[in-house]
């Protein structure tokens, strides 16, 4: 079975407790409560490569407390310190830790990130303006004090795709990704679209294709802020591509031999995957295990 990453998180995220302030309460005074231990907004990690947790006590002054859910009864939460800086800039930390993190535990702190995340860039009211705002049900809104909108944290949904052509697939690169790395296709869903049709519209605009069938494969969360990756397939009939270099640096077919390769870590292998924690990694060993 494949197990996509920043998946299995073994939260419960306990939906019942965050409308019920005396419920919180209780839950935050629960001496067996954790604390996600976090160096800015980067996991820490214990001995075994999972993440860390103290007691509450060790949460910054000021800092308010985002309950993330339970574990086993156990109430777990993480700390919202507003002086932290923003994390536009991912660390080279964050994906040492994402090499040493199973998928469960990556996805536990990819709840905290990006929630964290959404609430520094999220102070000021999108409504009224008003920088007058407060955490809600226990970190999983703000409200307005000013104008009593509320506000939930964002997922952006973003497809990510392989074209097919006669047993062969389209990967492609992007001028940032680590050399020799290669990857599925991918782009953001825009208001008014469907998954099927953002999969079609992306392999037009950067591949130049016309595809058919999309299939969905699978999906996982991609916390760099607050993605939703929804992983497809489509097939296509006329495999001339026309790159969009504004998007890709270079695009080709690759058999499933080539794929193989990649994945066998063979030095004559024609590109390098991506991480296991990249659902592209999941999307493509689902295409080699399908046939
Ligand atoms: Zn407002």
């Amino acid at each position: 079975m494949l197990i996509p990453g920043f998946t299995g998180s073994p939260l419960d995220r306990a939906d019942h407790l965050r409308q019920d302030a005396e419920a919180l309460g209780r839950a935050m005074s629960d001496w067996r409560a954790r604390l996600l231990r976090l160096d800015g907004i980067d996991p820490v990690l214990d001995d075994q490569g999972r993440l860390s947790w103290g007691s509450l006590a060790e949460a910054p002054e000021d800092a308010e407390l985002l309950l993330l859910g339970l574990v086993d009864g156990r109430p777990h939460f993480a700390a919202l310190d507003y002086a932290m800086p923003e994390a536009a800039a991912r660390s080279m930390a964050i994906f040492r830790a994402l090499d040493l993190l199973p998928p469960e535990e990556a996805s536990t702190y990819a709840a905290a990130r990006s929630l964290i995340d959404w609430h520094l860039r999220h102070r000021f009211c999108a409504r009224c303006g008003s920088g007058d705002s407060a955490i809600h049900r226990a970190g999983w809104g703000r409200i307005c004090k000013s104008c009593d909108t509320e506000h939930f944290p964002r997922v952006d949904p973003v497809v990510i795709m392989l074209a097919e052509h006669e047993g062969k697939v389209l990967i492609g690169r992007q001028p940032r990704y680590p050399k020799g790395r290669y990857s599925a296709l991918a782009g953001f869903v825009e208001p008014g679209e469907s998954v099927e049709e953002a999969v079609t519209r992306e392999l037009w605009e950067e591949a130049g294709l016309r595809v058919r069938d999309v299939q969905y494969v699978t999906s996982q969360p991609w916390p760099f802020p607050s993605s939703l990756m929804m992983a497809c397939v489509a097939q296509t009939d006329d495999p001339t591509l026309t790159i969009d270099t504004t998007e890709l640096e270079d695009a080709f077919w690759i058999d499933r031999a080539g794929v193989e390769a990649a994945f066998n870590d063979d030095a004559a292998a024609a590109f390098l995957p991506p991480p296991p924690y990249a659902i592209a990694h999941t999307l493509f060993r689902w295409w080699l295990e399908r046939r």
